[in-house]
């Protein structure tokens, strides 16, 4: 089940241009996570795994742009990878996926970036061509907010526990809906969109994504601070997994996803009660 679920999950967002939305301003938004100084002396020491650099495509502005704005790719995605392991754990103690080689190439390709394969073995590739697109107007700032927040997305996917019990990635909806809000909510919870610019209003957290994960960051800041870390953990304790099991083992058997979601939407202003 496990490695019939990894191997499906090798081609994970690949070719989806929506596996990571593009953002459209330069407006930066502070860290809403929690204290970055803590979070570091917690994660200094930990293996985020073998970090491995290829530039496949050293010829393209895409690749002048990012090397101009990222000077360390190595130093910069495991300092990124350790944002994204603080944001779903506690602490190195807790039960984390293993990661043992994270391969991250630049490609000259369609698409934004995804992450592939499993097993401690991932690869990530990250477009060129996206990174061309985000720095149409030469604004330095814009492309770097960018990268960073697709960053933090794909990284997700390499440390997330996944639901158990429930079939996989390609086959269920609510298991695909998990694994990428919660990508979107590492994304979100650590100041990798615009905002309430870039919250999309209406739809579902069953879209996935930034609709589920701007939801799920709203149950962290209204619900239970610790919300994201308790929710990924969930996926160990409640087999086979739903997002009200998961909710009621996280909040307390009164709530109800549905109902959840009805309140998050009325609290935002999208829809009146
Ligand atoms: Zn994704």
């Amino acid at each position: 089940m496990k490695k019939q679920f990894l191997f499906i999950a090798s081609g994970l967002c690949i070719g989806l241009s929506a596996c990571t939305s593009q953002t459209t301003g330069a407006k930066t938004e502070g860290s809403a996570g929690s204290n970055q100084a803590t979070a570091e002396e917690v994660w200094k020491d930990y293996f985020v795994g073998n970090i491995l650099f290829e530039d496949k495509a050293p010829q393209s502005e895409g690749s002048r742009i990012y090397h101009s704005i990222i000077v360390d790719p190595q130093a910069y995605i495991a300092e990124q990878a350790r944002t994204v392991l603080n944001t779903l754990y506690y602490s190195p103690a807790d039960s984390i996926v293993p990661v043992n080689n994270l391969h991250y190439k630049l490609e000259d390709t369609d698409g934004v970036s995804a992450k592939g394969g499993g097993g401690g073995e991932i690869g990530i590739f990250y477009s060129t061509r996206h990174i061309e697109k985000s720095f149409a107007n030469n604004d330095t700032a814009k492309v770097f907010f960018e990268t960073r927040g697709v960053l933090l997305h794909e990284l997700t996917h390499a440390y997330q526990l996944e639901p158990q019990g429930i079939g996989s990635y390609g086959t269920n909806k609510v298991f695909w809906a998990f694994i990428e809000g919660m990508a979107d909510a590492v994304r979100v919870a650590n100041g990798g969109f615009n905002g309430e610019e870039d919250r999309p209003k209406g739809g579902n957290y069953m879209d996935g994504y930034r609709r589920a994960g701007y939801f799920f960051v709203w149950l962290r800041d209204n619900k239970d601070p610790d919300f994201l870390r308790k929710f990924n953990r969930s996926t160990l304790e409640i087999i086979p997994w739903s997002f009200d099991e998961a909710i009621k083992l996280v909040l307390g058997k009164e709530y109800q996803i549905d109902a959840l979601w009805q309140e998050y939407q009325v609290a935002m202003g999208d829809i009146n009660s």
